[in-house]
């Protein structure tokens, strides 16, 4: 099965039923855009801007940031989904330092940093804006939990463009925080796609951190609380694309059942792609 699965890496993965699925490749170097591409990714679904920076002692310039979001996205055949910074506690970013806290994945990051740091996070933005003239590019947010976040990421992105002519860029949020799940209708006006990371999403549902192997059971992905939100943050957005991002994705006996409730793009591990193309045509 994996033998043809690599023969037909390069092919749409398209359900039993007609249904074509795009799959992309999670990024977080380009090296990983490259291997992505050889596996067959359309595009990538998430683009972890931290971890391409996570060296920079200071903050990247919007040309600098985008000389390396181009040079992904010209790796990938399709679209790419940029990420804006996501520091946190596992990834921090040395220009962005923060106090230690007692619950730092319960405290500032994602998007909740970047309001505190206006500044830098205009500059991300400026530089997802200048990519998006070079190769088709997606804006998304991280750890989104209310629709202001995402009306006040818009603003900024609207008063840029008066400045850098660029294409349309669709905005999206990553579905992550348990109480943005399950609100999802609430950012149907605002959102042009969402896409869930599961990892997040898991760790807040089932109150189990993702990196402590002595709570792994209950941080299992497939948990069926963690199925019902992603089933019900499709159902709560009818007409707007669902990805799924988190490892969840690239889970193939999740496939399926993921393709069933209405997700319509997944983004994977990027040796894995070709695996999961597969596990989409036989659902
Ligand atoms: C997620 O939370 O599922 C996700 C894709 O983002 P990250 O793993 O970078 O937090
Ligand atoms: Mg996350």
């Amino acid at each position: 099965e994996s033998e043809q699965a690599h023969a037909r890496a390069q092919e749409p993965a398209v359900t039993t039923t007609g249904i074509r699925i795009r799959v992309g490749a999670n990024v977080s170097s380009l090296a990983d855009a490259e291997r992505g591409a050889e596996e067959g990714a359309e595009g990538s679904g998430i683009v972890r801007s931290e971890i391409l920076f996570s060296a920079a002692t200071t903050a990247p310039t919007a040309d600098e940031q985008a000389e390396v979001y181009t040079r992904i996205g010209q790796a990938l055949n399709g679209p790419i989904t940029l990420r804006t910074w996501d520091p946190a506690d596992d990834k921090p970013l040395p220009f962005l330092p923060h106090d230690p806290v007692t619950n730092p994945a319960l405290g500032e990051r994602g998007i909740r940093v970047m309001r505190r740091a206006p500044e830098v996070f205009r500059e991300q933005l400026r530089a997802i804006l200048l990519t998006a003239s070079r190769t088709p590019v997606r804006l998304m947010l991280p750890m989104v939990t209310t629709v202001d976040e995402v009306v006040w990421a818009r603003g900024l992105v609207d008063e840029l463009r008066a400045e850098i002519d660029a294409p349309h860029v669709p905005i999206g949020m990553m579905v992550e925080v348990p109480g943005a799940a399950i609100r999802a209708a609430d950012f149907a006006g605002v959102v042009d796609f969402v896409s869930i990371g599961t990892n997040d999403l898991t760790q807040y549902t089932q109150a189990a951190d993702r990196g402590n192997p002595a709570v792994c059971d209950l941080a299992r992905q497939d948990s069926p609380a963690i199925l019902d939100l992603v089933a019900w943050t499709c159902k709560a957005l009818p007409g707007i694309p669902v990805a799924v991002c988190g490892d969840l994705a690239s889970d193939p006996t999740a496939t399926a059942r993921l393709i069933g409730f209405g997700v319509s793009e997944l983004s994977v591990r990027p040796p894995i792609v070709a695996e999961i193309k597969q596990a989409v045509r036989v659902s």
